[in-house]
């Protein structure tokens, strides 16, 4: 029987002697005249129940509509990210496979001196690779991953944020191995107390703290990354519209210091467009434009380029997060 409770939570199907989980259509009886169940919620509820048919006793106390949610918005059961995808990072990647991708595969190896940290911090430049790397962890170690963005927690789910925590950590523990990804947790664990706090605010970091017990304040340093060639090589490689020799490739990666990955992408991405924008001065048109009479990507096209993609992160921030690296970070 699957229905709401009293306060719109979640009751359990309820088994009668004879294994019957009962009729969804018979479920209204409550004092409230509770609503059924949508279709969706109800199979993201089915999907989480044990083998017995029952909801997990985490799960018991939790909305329905959040944990729909978390399910459909929150949760991605195949991130198809791999440590190949992931240019340089090598420090990272040999630091995380060690603390975080061994255990998660050998838990049985990872005991005692050996038990892992349960936190992980990834620190840096935005649109350096930590949400790759957070993804890579899960694809490489086969398992749940949930995203959630800490500043949302506050803005879109405004008082209901510390509902929400409950129930992704409700739900990760039915889904484990699981790795929660929490961006921008800065902006959540940063705030101080102050007289304009809101009290829910400080129940969600109360919330957090409380669900990262244990928490083992493990440092990893994620630094802005240094393999421009290879995301350069990677990205053209893929549809073969760039043919870029070794030297090419070196004079572009020297125009291109201070560059993150995620500007590397919009960088070839601009570049990319070179020989269309070309074709289409010399008053192509697109609809007649034929593939096989344009010109592949030159070095010139990322020079334009460069001219629009500027990169997103400034010497000094950058010097900040290496500061912080040296004080607190694993150091390469
Ligand atoms: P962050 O979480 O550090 O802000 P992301 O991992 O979301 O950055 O990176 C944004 C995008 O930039 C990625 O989806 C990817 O396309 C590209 N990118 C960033 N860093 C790398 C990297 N090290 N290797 C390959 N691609 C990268």
């Amino acid at each position: 029987l699957l229905r709401r409770g009293l306060r719109g939570n979640f009751v359990p199907p309820i088994r009668s002697n004879g294994g019957s989980t009962g009729n969804v259509a018979n479920s209204r009886n409550s004092g409230r005249g509770d609503d059924l169940l949508e279709d969706s919620t109800r199979r993201c509820m089915e999907m989480l129940c044990g083998s017995d048919g029952e909801l997990p006793e985490k799960l018991r106390n939790l909305e329905p509509r959040l944990i729909e949610h978390i399910s459909n918005e929150i949760m991605d059961k195949d991130p198809n990210v791999r440590w190949d995808d992931i240019a340089g990072l090598e420090h990272a990647k040999k630091c995380v496979t060690e603390m975080v991708v061994w255990p998660l595969l050998r838990p049985d190896l990872f005991r005692g001196c050996r038990s892992p940290g349960r936190g992980l911090l990834l620190f840096g430049p935005p649109g350096t690779g930590k949400t790759m790397v957070g993804k890579a962890i899960a694809g490489e170690s086969k398992a749940t991953f949930f995203y959630i963005s800490a500043s949302s927690l506050t803005s879109k789910w405004i008082g209901e944020g510390e509902k929400l925590v409950r129930a992704l950590f409700g739900v990760a523990s039915c889904r484990q191995p699981a790795v929660i990804f929490v961006d921008e947790i800065d902006s959540l664990l940063s705030q101080r107390k102050s007289d304009g706090e809101h009290e829910s605010s400080r129940r969600l970091k109360t919330q957090f703290l409380i669900e990262m017990e244990g928490f083992d304040s493990e440092n990893e340093q994620i630094l802005l990354i240094d393999a421009r060639a290879w995301i350069i090589q990677s990205l053209l490689d893929k549809d073969g519209l760039f043919k870029l020799g070794k030297e090419d490739i070196a004079s572009i990666c020297k125009l291109t210091d201070g560059y993150s990955g995620s500007d590397m992408k919009n960088l070839v991405k601009d570049a990319s467009m070179g020989p269309l924008r070309e074709a289409m001065r010399k008053g192509c048109e697109i609809t007649k434009l034929r593939k096989e009479d344009m010109r592949v990507v030159n070095v010139q096209d990322f020079e334009d380029a460069l001219q629009e993609v500027r990169p997103s992160v400034s010497p000094n921030e950058l010097d900040t997060y290496e500061d912080w690296n040296k004080r607190f970070g694993s150091l390469s």
